[in-house]
């Protein structure tokens, strides 16, 4: 899955041409710096390759949801639509900006479903932000159409899809505003790091000051660059983005690997009739990050992850096993609004609401769900030799449960 299993000579280089000038910073030193800008040079590449017109490079994926909000206007009681199952980062950046988290139920998309959508709004309600997780993508023409007919902003959290699409669109060039993550683990990385994606000017403007102190970058020099309104430094380092360089010029070589490498486990594991997959709003898309499928019950996916865990395979399960990262269930710190500064009393209600919320629709996809995350290193020996020994641990339990029945 992530880039750095790939580490080269490509990366080296680019870091090399950054260690050598030692202008480490993005903005100004023009004199210094050899010809060298690698982050706008960056930005230009994830343009021409993803399809955006725009891109603001900042130092996370989470800062890059944090400056998106901030450049939509998203702020103080406004309510966001997320899923129940996402990364942290999420609610993270909702609640930085003084806005609602509103977590609503998955399907199995592993997505937004579209009709909790549709239920959670309110007049309060002014962002939709989908979050394509596990490589792939939540149903975007459904989403849209909500959007427009409540006038609703469109954020997609495409951090984890990097490469994956919607009927030939990159994910997190569709909406209002997208973004990506380029941390140690994601598809392409640059140690850490993100970016926002956009289509409008203005909400690019909005980034570009935003995650530099608000500085209009149009003064000679930093000092006499005007401050529009307030930002942060959200900057992201010459350094990282020479690396970031080097993996943007190789991610159709990672995305390559993975859907070969995903295809193989998917057709050795579809000789199990009660094994079925996550449903893809558009198949073609897929980044194949990683495999997810499901099992007919809950007691029998736990009797299976046990069972492979017992044996040493991979796979996960976001529901009891393995990761407190993930989905609602885990959230002890949401939901009892533990925040080392205080929140506003409409945000810590409306958290405290999340510990007696009904997402039993989520518990019954999750609950069944298990995600092989799909690394680039595999061999074509290795991935068949991990599908069989998953298919003998799958029918192993199969058996026996239908011995017991
Ligand atoms: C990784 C991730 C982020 C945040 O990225 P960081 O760069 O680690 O801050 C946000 N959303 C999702 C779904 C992610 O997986």
């Amino acid at each position: 899955m992530p880039g750095y299993e790939l580490w080269s000579d490509a990366e080296r280089k680019e870091l090399m041409d950054v260690v050598e000038s030692g202008v480490l910073m993005r903005y100004g030193f023009d004199a210094q710096r050899k010809g060298h800008w690698k982050a706008k040079e960056l930005e230009q590449a994830i343009c021409n390759r993803f399809g955006s017109r725009h891109a603001q490079l900042v130092s996370s994926g989470t800062a890059a949801l944090t400056t998106a909000m901030a450049a939509l206007g998203i702020g103080a009681g406004d309510e966001v639509i997320m899923p129940s199952f996402t990364f942290v980062a999420s609610f993270e950046a909702v609640l930085s900006v003084g806005a609602i988290p509103v977590l609503v139920d998955v399907d199995e998309t592993l997505t937004l479903n579209p009709g909790a959508v549709r239920n959670a709004i309110t007049p309060k309600t002014k962002c939709v932000m989908p979050v394509h997780m596990c490589g792939s993508m939540a149903d975007m023409d459904a989403l849209q159409s909500i959007c427009a007919e409540h006038g609703l902003l469109l954020l997609e959290d495409a951090c984890q899809s990097i490469g994956a699409s919607y009927k030939g669109k990159s994910l997190g060039t569709i909406g209002d505003a997208g973004t990506f993550s380029f941390d140690f683990v994601k598809t392409m990385t640059c140690g850490e790091g993100g970016v926002v994606l956009t289509n409008s000017e203005e909400v690019y403007t909005k980034c570009d000051a935003y995650s530099d102190h608000g500085h209009d970058h149009k003064g000679v020099d930093r000092g006499a660059d005007l401050h529009p309104f307030l930002g942060y430094n959200f900057r992201l380092s010459e350094l990282h983005a020479a690396v970031g360089l080097a993996q943007v010029k190789r991610v159709d070589e990672f995305l390559a690997i993975q859907k070969k490498n995903q295809t193989a486990l998917k057709n050795i594991l579809s000789a199990i009739p009660q094994i079925s997959f996550r449903k893809l709003p558009d198949p073609d898309g897929d980044s194949c990050t990683f495999l997810s499928w499901f099992l007919p019950t809950e007691e029998l996916t736990r009797a299976v992850i046990t069972e492979m865990k017992a044996q040493g395979i991979a796979g996960g399960n976001f529901y009891w096993f393995d990761n407190n990262w993930h989905y609602i269930r885990k959230w002890d710190h949401l939901k009892n609004a533990s925040s080392l500064h205080p929140l506003h009393d409409e945000q810590r209600k409306a958290l405290q609401a999340l510990a007696s919320q009904d997402f039993s629709a989520s518990d019954a996809v999750m609950s069944r769900c298990v995600s092989t995350s799909i690394s680039l290193l595999w061999t074509e020996e290795q991935v068949k030799e991990k599908g069989e020994k998953m298919v003998a641990a799958i029918n192993k339990v199969l058996a026996s449960e239908s011995i017991n029945a």
